[in-house]
């Protein structure tokens, strides 16, 4: 059996006309992550004794039934940062790094009634902070394109571990593009729900505003399926929102109007990804679909924006993790000398360099007398960034940027550089403080390294953005992964 970039469709097939088993499928992931994750450092725990009673069970079950859902059987990575019960959860963090998750969250929940594999909990920047997956406390992943690149991040371990065909598909989480920015520089298809569309209940908090789980894929058909499976509201989770009124996916190609945002093609967008979109856009031209110039005139507002916001609720999130009741201790209490010396050396032994900088960060605009000159402005920031998309979308269907200003970079080379980092999210910011669902997906490479174009859609339009992504073909280059 042949599972270099086999698709969830594929393998439906093939467990359908008893080509192969799920454990057979199984069996051929789990010993390619164990041969080849050395030099990926995609998973952070392989689930390998579940993964293999998993199949076990299911290929009993499916033995004896004509037709079962597409899911079933399907081997996937989890982000470790969505909790699957019994298996630990650190969200990169040395302070999570013996935390056993006592319940499933929702879209595990849902993917285990499709009766999925699980292979394993992939690797991420601590807490979700961060974009190139570095700001793990464990080790850093590598971009199976290039052992010297970042795979992105925060999302990076899943990312990597599909482009490695490590796992048929993926969970990500993106708060400022998370999903998105490391499917771009991995190659692999990434979709950012609405906020809203899928249950956040059992994801570790990071910024609760933005946060959304989303599917990570081979093909937009892949993702739609995965999509399909974690959706709809929850009654855990009172942000989560019914989706009946899902709009209609049905257009003709000549109906539909992309609008390309002029600012989102600036000083420092690397010439050959400007150039990748660029051709990509003609393409969707070429098979008649009206392109328009326009204008979103608050973008530039958008990170330093998000910077306020994000790391304003990460404060607060952040602020359980006190090694008593939450986290790892480092400082047992019976040698502290008070009550603030357990708290202060948890906390600074816990978290790591960048979460700490964030919540020194939030807990700056929040605090009295900085509260209206930056979290409160921030808001109302937040708000015209949403109305220009709001207004864009009265004249366009659909609209595309790039997903970054650059192909993966080097390990350490942003390190040091906490707002070179932050800009590498540029692009997807704006789209998460809007709430709007966008799809990343591969439209060519420059140096080996694969470059992502970002679809950009209405609320719950996932369905439309996925149909829109399915059209630019074949010639996604998905299948050149390595
Ligand atoms: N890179 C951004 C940050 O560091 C976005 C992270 C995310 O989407 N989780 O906040």
């Amino acid at each position: 059996m042949n599972i270099k970039n086999i698709s969830i469709l594929k393998i439906h097939q093939g467990l359908k006309k008893r080509e192969f088993s799920v454990l057979e499928l199984t069996k051929e992931f789990l010993e390619k992550i164990k041969r080849e994750d050395k030099d990926i450092g995609a998973f952070l725990e392989i689930t390998e004794k579940e993964a293999l009673e998993e199949a076990r069970k299911i290929d009993q079950t499916i033995s004896k039934e004509k037709d079962f859902p597409v899911l079933t059987g399907v081997p996937c990575a989890i982000k470790d940062i969505i909790l699957v019960k019994g298996i630990r959860c650190t969200a990169g963090s040395k302070f999570l790094k013996n935390y056993i998750a006592p319940y499933d969250a929702t879209v595990i929940k849902k993917l285990k009634e499709q009766r999925v594999v699980i292979l394993g909990k992939t690797n991420l920047d601590e807490f979700a902070m961060g974009s190139s997956t570095e700001n793990s406390a464990f080790f850093p992943t590598r971009n199976p394109h290039n052992l010297e690149r970042v795979p992105g991040g925060s999302s990076g371990g899943s990312a990597a571990a599909l482009a490695s065909n490590f796992c048929a598909f993926a969970l990500g989480s993106d708060t400022g593009g998370s999903i998105r920015q490391p499917a771009s520089f991995c190659g692999v298809v990434g979709l950012k729900p609405t906020y809203g569309a899928v249950s956040r209940f059992g994801l570790i908090a990071f910024a609760s505003s933005l946060d959304q789980i989303g599917p990570m894929a081979r093909t937009p058909e892949d993702a739609e399926i995965v999509f399909e499976a974690i959706k709809g509201k929850d009654e855990k989770d009172s942000t989560s929102l019914y989706l009946d009124y899902l709009r209609d996916s049905k257009f003709k190609i000549q109906d539909i109007k992309i609008g390309v945002p002029k600012e989102y093609f600036i000083k420092g967008i690397d010439p050959q990804v400007e150039k990748i979109i660029k051709e990509a856009i003609k393409k969707y031209e070429e098979r008649g679909v009206k392109i328009e110039e326009i204008s979103l005139p608050h973008t530039e507002y958008a990170l330093p924006c998000y910077y306020i916001i994000a790391s304003s609720e990460a404060s607060a999130n952040l602020a359980r993790y006190d090694g008593i009741r939450y986290g790892t201790s480092f400082c047992p209490v019976s040698e502290a000398n008070s009550s603030l010396e357990v708290y202060l050396v948890n906390r600074a032994r816990g978290f790591g360099e960048e979460v700490k900088r964030r919540i020194m960060l939030g807990t700056y605009s929040l605090s009295a007398g900085y509260y209206d000159a930056y979290y409160l402005r921030a808001q109302k920031v937040r708000r015209l960034v949403k109305k220009d998309f709001e207004q864009a979308f009265r004249k366009v269907d659909f609209i595309f940027t790039p997903v970054a200003p650059t192909p993966a970079f080097k390990l350490g080379e942003k390190t040091n550089d906490p707002l070179s980092m932050y800009l590498s999210d540029i692009f997807t910011i704006p789209v998460s403080l809007a709430g709007l669902p966008a799809v990343s997906i591969p439209v060519g490479k420059t140096e080996g390294l694969p470059v992502g174009m970002q679809i950009i859609g209405k609320p719950f339009q996932e369905k439309a953005i996925l149909e829109i992504a399915k059209l630019y073909g074949d010639s996604g280059d998905n299948s050149e992964n390595c």
